[in-house]
């Protein structure tokens, strides 16, 4: 409820006029501008605390699970932590929501398919994934294997779900600048005018989505009843290449860093595999749900270089 995307959802919910608990480990700075709402409260805590959790999820309706480490360079230098988070912390919301027959939506990933090379991907395709000796795999099979729960406990214990496989969402509060996820990287490479740093020759390929569509996305999904028992990706029909991504960023904010090739070998060593290609098909959230992305590339890197502009002043 802390973190890039949860901080979104939860001022959209207020808005709507529910009651919020956001319950994040974190320090709250994503939310502090909630945290006087009187409908709103949070509760800094792990969920790997079950006492606590439990008790948060007994007087719920919802609970929307979204707390992860899902951060491909902590994947590899920290496999431990994210399988607990990502593994043990997803069971032990599943296993609570389903003895209080509380609905669940989880955020899944498109990490699941790996490295399927038919895109665009449809939920029901393939996962193509690399060998366990890769750390980089841990996180989409923490992320499958608790697909598989919500399933199992649908099935066998009767929790109602819903799936959600974000693909690369980004927007303001995504990561620290500088670290985190390939943008809040290139940023501070750009506002500092360094050579931005290109793993490989930067044809991979992802499908940005900026962060308010893919929370409208979320709240369709979360209140829309054809939508339990259901999975959905969230992604944006373009598939782009990271050299395309750090080309539109440059238009964006007029940057003039020059681009620099690294290997992925040299940035993450050798428990690190990159996925070369990578765009959903968004069909299905259509057909259900009546959503697509709507913010342009421009327009969400325009609002994103402005909202990192500010924090550093
Ligand atoms: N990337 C890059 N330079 C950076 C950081 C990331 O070229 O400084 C690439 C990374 O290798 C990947 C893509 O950008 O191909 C997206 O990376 P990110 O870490 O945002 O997440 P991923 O989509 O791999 O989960």
């Amino acid at each position: 409820g802390a973190g890039f995307l949860g901080s979104f959802l939860c001022e959209r919910l207020l808005e709507m006029g529910h009651s919020v608990v956001a319950f994040d480990m974190s320090n709250g700075e994503k939310i502090e501008p909630l945290l006087e709402h009187p409908k709103f409260r949070f509760v800094q805590d792990s969920i790997l605390n079950v006492p606590t959790l439990s008790r948060e999820i007994e007087r719920s309706d919802i609970v929307v699970h979204f707390a992860a480490v899902a951060d491909p360079k902590r994947y590899v230098t920290e496999p431990l932590v994210t399988l607990q988070i990502d593994l043990q912390g997803a069971l032990n919301v599943f296993r609570l929501a389903a003895k209080n027959k509380v609905k669940v939506a989880f955020a899944s990933t498109s990490e699941v398919y790996g490295k399927n090379p038919n895109v665009p991907w449809k939920e029901d395709d393939d996962r193509v994934l690399g060998s366990t000796h890769i750390n980089r795999w841990c996180y989409g099979t923490a992320k499958a294997a608790g697909e598989h729960y919500c399933y199992a406990y649908h099935q066998q214990e009767g929790m109602p779900f819903v799936i959600f496989r974000f693909f690369n969402v980004y927007g303001p509060r995504l990561d620290d600048l500088g670290s985190g996820r390939v943008l809040p990287i290139f940023l501070k490479q750009c506002f500092h005018g360094d050579p931005i740093t290109m793993h490989g020759d930067g044809l991979q390929t992802r499908s940005f989505v900026y962060v308010t569509d893919a929370v409208e996305c979320v709240l369709k999904g979360i209140f829309e009843k054809k939508a339990e028992g259901q999975v959905f990706n969230i992604g944006s029909g373009d598939e782009l290449s990271i050299m395309d991504l750090a080309k539109a960023l440059k238009k964006a904010g007029g940057f003039k860093s020059p681009i620099e090739h690294v290997t992925h070998k040299k940035v993450f060593g050798d428990s690190y595999e990159d996925i070369p290609r990578r765009a959903p098909d968004v069909s299905k959230a259509k057909r259900l749900l009546g959503w697509n992305a709507t913010t342009s590339l421009e327009d969400g890197l325009r609002q994103t270089i402005a909202y990192y502009k500010e924090q550093v002043g």
